[in-house]
């Protein structure tokens, strides 16, 4: 496996490879997991070759605190990069990428960016979608690996993509989850103990609201969800919404030609942990 930290000693060896070659990208923020794993072993069946990048993106961060405290485990990932037959790991510093100003430029996401994950985390998504388009343009891969942990950044990047008219086809990975159904997050190696052990709760609310919507109404669904983190010892439900999978816009009446999906972030202390399920 060849690591980059330069992008112009990157971008001189994809120029070097043969022509028609297909390059599958995996945009990542390390502390790699099977989550993450799960994007290169489907890429690497994809695509003649694949490019996974690790860089904690300073403008996508909301709270310095979480920056910070992000996990860091760079000698382990590129290790797991390497015996998954990843071909090449981009490791830029936020230097390389940004030069001498870290800052986001601004997205118009038809609206996408003002639901859930956007009205928590203030610029966010004008981070994420900076350094996405910033990957794309020195990667240049046929395909992009996001993972439906982060459903809405995913609709996001697809609504960049077809408005930017960028050449590259998001592909889609289904959520990872740990055995007893904790969604896998870099997050979760912050959790104590006590923490982990109940984090599953999460996953089973969503179930459980995922049967419950078959019958009831969504804010019938809502309430139920409050209701269950109310007096939680460990979680501080942040937010539950159901909302349509392609506007995110939350749901008023069901619709049967409609595709929905439940969202939710909890805070554990200060580790926030997000999930979602489709309907
Ligand atoms: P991150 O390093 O958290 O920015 O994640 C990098 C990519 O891995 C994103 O596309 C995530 O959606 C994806 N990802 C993270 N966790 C999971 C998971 N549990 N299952 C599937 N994909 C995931």
């Amino acid at each position: 496996m060849l690591i980059f930290t330069e992008i112009k000693s990157l971008q001189q060896e994809i120029k070097s490879l043969k022509n028609g070659t297909t390059i599958g990208f995996v945009p990542t923020m390390g502390a790699l997991h099977e989550g993450h794993l799960s994007l290169v072993e489907k890429s690497k069946k994809e695509n003649d070759i694949v490019i996974v990048s690790i860089f904690v993106n300073p403008t996508q961060f909301d709270n310095a605190d979480d920056l910070i405290n992000y996990p860091k485990t760079i000698e382990k990932d590129l290790s797991l990069l390497e015996s998954f037959n990843c071909d090449i790991a981009f490791t830029p510093t936020p230097e390389e990428i940004y030069a001498d100003e870290i800052q986001s430029q601004s997205f118009d996401f038809d609206g996408l960016e003002f639901q859930m994950e956007g009205k928590f985390r203030a610029g966010h998504f004008n981070g994420v979608g900076t350094i996405v388009e910033r990957l794309f343009k020195v990667v240049k891969p046929h395909k992009a690996y996001f993972g439906e942990k982060d459903f809405q950044q995913i609709q996001i990047i697809r609504k960049m993509v077809e408005k930017k008219k960028l050449p590259v086809q998001i592909i889609s990975c289904p959520i990872h989850r740990e055995k007893d159904g904790l969604a896998m997050s870099s997050r979760n190696i912050r959790l104590t103990k006590e923490q982990r052990a109940a984090a599953p709760f999460i996953y089973e609310t969503l179930k459980e609201a995922k049967i419950k919507f078959g019958t009831n109404n969504a804010s019938e669904v809502l309430n139920w969800v409050e209701n269950e983190f109310k007096n939680h010892p460990l979680f501080t439900l942040e937010y539950f919404e159901i909302a349509d999978e392609d506007t995110l816009l939350p749901v008023e009446t069901k619709s049967p030609s409609k595709k929905y999906r439940a969202f939710i972030a909890v805070f554990a202390g200060k580790v926030r942990l997000i999930d979602n399920i489709s309907l």
